[in-house]
């Protein structure tokens, strides 16, 4: 019946995963722009939403909202175990050991700062060398280079190839007893290079350095087992895994959140509070101050039931599959460059076009319903590393399907025709 299906509908990929039933969840897929129907490669810069998601921040402010934690009333109890029910789908979803290991935060960039500010600022000093790579996002950058300035430490990058792949001699060779830390991305934004994060983590721990990884683009493309990979912080965000925005998590190993002070200050992150001396909450509430986004918690937890609900083989069959489509097609329009073509990629594709601006095909290409990415993608290294001021990139999810590329191939072949 399935392969009936299949051959009936020749647009949509030849996997097995049921791309045209999972897009019917996605309620904006269905829009038109422009008078177009919208075919939406944005999704390295946020997710669309399943209704179920919707559903959940719907459901939450029509019937169940309130303030969480300390509440005696009804609607609060409620609230809470939802809040704290999305917190152990959660756990669930990375593999965390312990429930206090995961940290409710807005999202990859805070989880980044409150590693940078709270293990850097107590553990790091002057001399001591923080690692991260060339292909980082600024949210992967920027703090640690505020932490450097504020205890005298050293930031050292390790190199990438000119496939957009992490050197990992390069990686062995900066590692030296000044090694502190090490934070690195696990999907590249801007290239799509996966980065063997096992390996990376096994070098790093051999010298008893601690590692933070960028998970933000990892998550809605692989499944991740904090456990496995033996990471000691994962960092991610809701809008980038079909959740809410405003609302992300950083995992933590409990044995390095327990020995490192508290980021902000406020309620819920204290036990006693006096004029004289204030005693902090236990884990994970100490990195929790202040009101949490809480229908950003549970609309998480809802979108971690929802690709709880997908074969992740299926997913990974079908994003291979349209990460190969889009590359061979791709690369068959005159003067155009991949810029990221590691051996393990997620689906993205990065590209310039001779004489272009990547502004004026991303311009273009709206004009055809094809929501894509122009500019640095918050990596302007990576955009130094390989020489050019701009990329337009493409990036999948599950949902896209191979119609969708060609409609992307015709707008390309549409710019050329503009600028040619
Ligand atoms: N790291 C990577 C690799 C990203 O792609 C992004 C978002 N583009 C971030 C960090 C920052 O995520 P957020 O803006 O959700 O904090």
């Amino acid at each position: 019946m399935k392969a009936a299906q299949d051959t009936q509908k020749p647009d949509l990929c030849p996997g097995l995963l049921d791309v045209e039933s999972i897009r019917k969840d996605f309620p904006l897929l269905a829009r038109k722009v422009h008078g177009k129907p919208l075919v939406y490669f944005d999704n390295g810069a946020t997710s669309q939403k399943p209704q179920a998601v919707i559903d959940a921040l719907k459901r939450y402010y029509t019937e169940e909202n309130s303030n969480i934690h300390r509440g005696v009333h009804y609607l609060s109890e409620l609230a809470t175990s939802l809040y704290e029910e999305a917190r152990k789908k959660l756990r669930r979803f990375v593999n965390a050991r312990r429930l206090e290991e995961i940290v409710f935060v807005r999202g990859t960039t805070e989880a980044i700062n409150l590693v940078a500010q709270s293990y850097g600022r107590k553990f790091l000093g002057a001399g001591d060398e923080i690692i991260v790579s060339a292909m980082e996002h600024h949210s992967n950058i920027v703090p640690w280079q505020m932490l450097c300035e504020q205890v005298g430490a050293r930031l050292r990058v390790i190199p990438i190839n000119h496939d957009g792949e992490l050197l990992l001699d390069e990686f062995r060779r900066l590692l030296n007893q000044r090694t502190k830390f090490v934070s690195l991305t696990h999907v590249s934004n801007a290239l799509g290079t996966v980065v063997p994060v096992k390996e990376v983590v096994k070098l790093a721990h051999a010298g008893g350095v601690p590692v933070l990884l960028d998970g933000a683009q990892a998550v809605p493309h692989l499944p991740v087992d904090v456990q496995e990979i033996d990471c000691d912080f994962y960092a991610f965000s809701g809008h980038k895994m079909f959740g809410p925005t405003g609302v992300g998590v950083l995992y933590g190993r409990a044995e390095l959140l327990d020995k490192m002070p508290p980021y902000q200050g406020g309620g819920d992150m204290i036990s006693l509070v006096t004029f004289e001396k204030t005693h902090y909450n236990v884990l994970p509430y100490k990195f929790e101050a202040g009101t949490p986004h809480i229908a950003g918690g549970i609309g998480l937890g809802a979108a971690v039931d929802y690709l709880a609900g997908l074969d992740w083989d299926q997913v990974a069959a079908h994003e291979r599959d349209l990460l190969e489509y889009a590359t061979q097609a791709i690369t068959k329009i005159d003067g155009l460059r991949i810029i990221g073509t590691a051996q393990e990629k997620a689906g993205v594709i990065s590209f310039v076009l001779d004489h272009v601006h990547a502004h004026d095909v991303g311009t273009i290409l709206d004009q055809e319903g094809v929501a894509v990415r122009a500019g640095h993608h918050c990596a302007m290294p990576v955009m130094q590393r390989f020489g050019v001021p701009a990329t337009t990139r493409a990036s999948f999810a599950f949902y896209n399907t191979r119609a969708e590329i060609d409609v992307l191939v015709g707008a390309l072949h549409r710019v050329l025709k503009v600028f040619g």
